[in-house]
């Protein structure tokens, strides 16, 4: 998404541990004319696909998951990172090892959230080593969910996480993949 890479460029900054900081529009303060752009162009790549549901993770990920969902006309669930004490004890949980923090954190999405047999997509909105779509998927295939696909806004392909889930013939879409960055510079692929 050209838009996005030009976004990127312009208002990303990259901090040391291959981290890139997109506080202005996605992770912080959120430009929502422009996540808005963000959820069409999911609902058009995921045009050809019958899907039931998106799932996507606290916190970031939300917002991106509304977007896409208010164009698709469809439900969002979010994992949550903890156990909160307003949910059940029913509930599928997972545990991811986080990029950001360096620590594991257990993930959970109550059961009558999610059904068997549905179909869902998962969105993100990074996509590094993979462990936190792989933590969802895991929770899809406890619910017997089918993964439709997952969406992330911004993959660093150099990290693997995403090639080696379309390795596993998971379908991986992502927004702007980059292969490398520099304290100077963001390489796209
Ligand atoms: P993964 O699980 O694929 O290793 O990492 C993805 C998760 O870590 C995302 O949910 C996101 O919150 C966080 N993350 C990974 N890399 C970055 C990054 O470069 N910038 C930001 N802002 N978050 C990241």
């Amino acid at each position: 998404m050209k838009t996005l890479e030009e976004k990127i460029l312009k208002e990303g900054t990259v901090l040391p541990g291959n981290i890139l900081k997109v506080n202005s529009f996605l992770n912080h303060r959120l430009d929502v004319d422009f996540l808005m752009e963000i959820g069409k162009e999911i609902s058009r790549l995921f045009a050809d696909e019958k899907i039931d549901k998106i799932l996507t993770i606290e916190t970031s990920g939300i917002a991106i998951a509304v977007a896409a969902a208010s164009e698709m006309h469809l439900p969002v669930v979010f994992a949550k990172k903890h156990k909160s004490k307003n949910l059940s004890d029913d509930l599928y949980t997972t545990i991811v090892h986080s990029f950001t923090h360096g620590t594991d954190y257990t993930v959970v999405v109550s059961k009558e959230f999610l059904s068997k047999g549905e179909r869902v997509l998962i969105i993100d909105d990074f996509l590094a080593n993979g462990k936190a779509l792989i933590g969802l998927i895991d929770i899809l295939n406890q619910a017997g969910a089918k993964t439709v696909g997952c969406c992330c806004v911004i993959e660093k392909g150099f990290q693997g996480g995403g090639d080696a889930l379309r390795a596993q013939g998971i379908r991986v879409e992502s927004l702007a993949i980059v292969d490398e960055m520099t304290d100077a510079t963001v390489t796209f692929r």
